[in-house]
């Protein structure tokens, strides 16, 4: 078992001998141990949780205890302790906590079981891409300030580049800070609208959801010149480039087609180098078509669940239904795009009994080629209060055993984090 951790009203991290760390999945809590548990990846973030007391678990009494304050220093209050993982590994299992009465929203996180072994922290995490695209290590600062600069060079009016300047120094974006280090992928976005609403929009929260929005809505909409400059730009500095529509400080791309459907087009009339990817809520099947006829490659549907009722509680689609959704990927996969879906993934409902199944079911009736494991960033309590109350949901067989599940009966289904070039994904 490894040791438990735990917060002072300060934030100072503390780990407390007697008492192991415990991982939650919706209703389950397991003690964490060095087999359900990897060292902290490199770039993770750890975090205290106020208005919550940790669940941990006495090795002694061999039971679970909730804290309300420090047991070596009583009356002083202690906070569970969460971790923001890096890129590339799938939590298995969600910080263990209780709300108080008054708790609010938490941001918009994902907020991981994390304890302490032999002078290191460890994570309840699975490894599902060991590409080094959002490696932090190999994104020096030094060098996107001065890609910054070479690019305002480069192309000096050109609004979407001064935007991704934000992206990369001011919300500390990967895919931003990709461009201007010439690295992997490149962000394109363009929408400023939705049709969607999801519960953990990321760009876009109402006034009273009493949720801070990560980064915000890109205010303008650029031109299929900007676009494709900045897409040429990235496609002609890097071998298997990516250049992505669809971005965390965006709408819906596909309600952007009047400018994405024309740069698309410039795109490859200048190139076939590069894969032109679209990251997606896949609401919209006719415009998607017009895409894919001027030369987008890839798509990637985000969806947390593929259960209708699941899937609508959390995305509240408005201008759309789940059917279009499912056309959408049916058409793309009828031409020969490479389609991956983005899987939201939060233990304790992702692999409960019910949503296997019906992922199974999906699998076998729309052989998309690839999973993209993505962590959930919302409160996890909320988050299963809302599932419960639109499901029925047995007890969660751990996402460990889902992911090996999923690759029993679909052997030639890829895992990852990131969207791949066509090199790669034999586009
Ligand atoms: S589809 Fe994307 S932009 Fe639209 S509400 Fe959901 S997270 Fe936000």
């Amino acid at each position: 078992m490894i040791t438990a951790l735990v917060a002072n009203a300060k934030g100072e991290i503390f780990e407390l001998e007697e008492y192991a760390a415990v991982g939650r999945a919706g209703t389950a809590v397991v003690p964490l141990t060095t087999q359900n548990t990897l060292p902290m990846p490199y770039g993770g973030e750890l975090m205290f949780l106020p208005d919550r007391r940790p669940v941990l678990y006495h090795i002694g009494r061999k039971h679970f205890e909730m804290l309300d304050e420090n047991p070596y220093s009583p009356g002083e209050p202690v906070f569970p302790v969460a971790a923001f993982n890096s890129p590339g590994y799938a939590v298995s299992y969600l910080s263990a906590y209780e709300e108080n009465h008054d708790a609010g929203f938490l941001p918009l996180f994902c907020y991981g079981a994390v304890g302490w072994h032999k002078g290191k922290f460890r994570t309840a995490t699975i490894l599902v891409d060991s590409e080094q695209r959002q490696d932090l290590r190999l994104m020096k600062q030094e060098k996107i300030v001065a890609g910054v600069a070479r690019m305002r060079k480069k192309m000096p009016s050109n609004r979407l580049r001064e935007h991704l300047e934000k992206c990369a120094l001011t919300y500390g974006c990967p895919a931003g800070k990709n461009f201007f280090l010439s690295r992997y992928e490149a962000p394109l976005p363009t929408s400023r609208v939705c049709n969607a609403n999801c519960l953990g929009c990321i760009s876009f929260q109402p006034k009273d959801s009493g949720i801070p929005n990560t980064q915000d809505r890109i205010t303008f909409t650029p031109s299929p010149e900007e676009i494709s400059e900045v897409a040429l730009e990235h496609i002609r500095s890097v071998k298997q480039s990516v250049v992505s529509f669809g971005q965390g400080c965006e709408g819906e791309p596909l309600l952007a087609s009047a400018v994405t459907e024309p740069a698309i087009a410039r795109i490859r009339a200048a190139t076939d180098a590069g894969t032109v990817n679209m990251n997606t809520n896949g609401s919209r099947p006719d415009l998607l078509e017009k895409l894919f006829d001027a030369g987008l490659d890839s798509i990637r549907v985000s969806m947390n669940s593929v259960r209708q009722e699941c899937y609508e509680a959390y995305f509240r689609p408005g201008a759309y239904v789940f059917s279009d959704v499912i056309r959408s990927i049916d058409m793309a996969i009828q031409r020969g795009k490479f389609v991956s879906v983005n899987y939201l993934n939060c233990p304790g409902f992702t692999d409960t009994p019910e949503e296997a199944n019906a992922l199974l079911a999906f699998l076998k009736a729309h052989p998309i080629r690839m999973i993209q494991w993505r962590n959930l960033n919302f409160d996890p309590v909320r988050y299963w209060n809302v599932m419960g109350g639109v499901a029925e949901h047995g007890k969660p067989m751990g996402m460990v055993n889902l992911l090996k599940l999923i690759r029993n009966m679909f052997p030639n289904l890829k895992y990852g984090y990131f969207n791949p070039p066509k090199e790669r994904a034999g586009i």
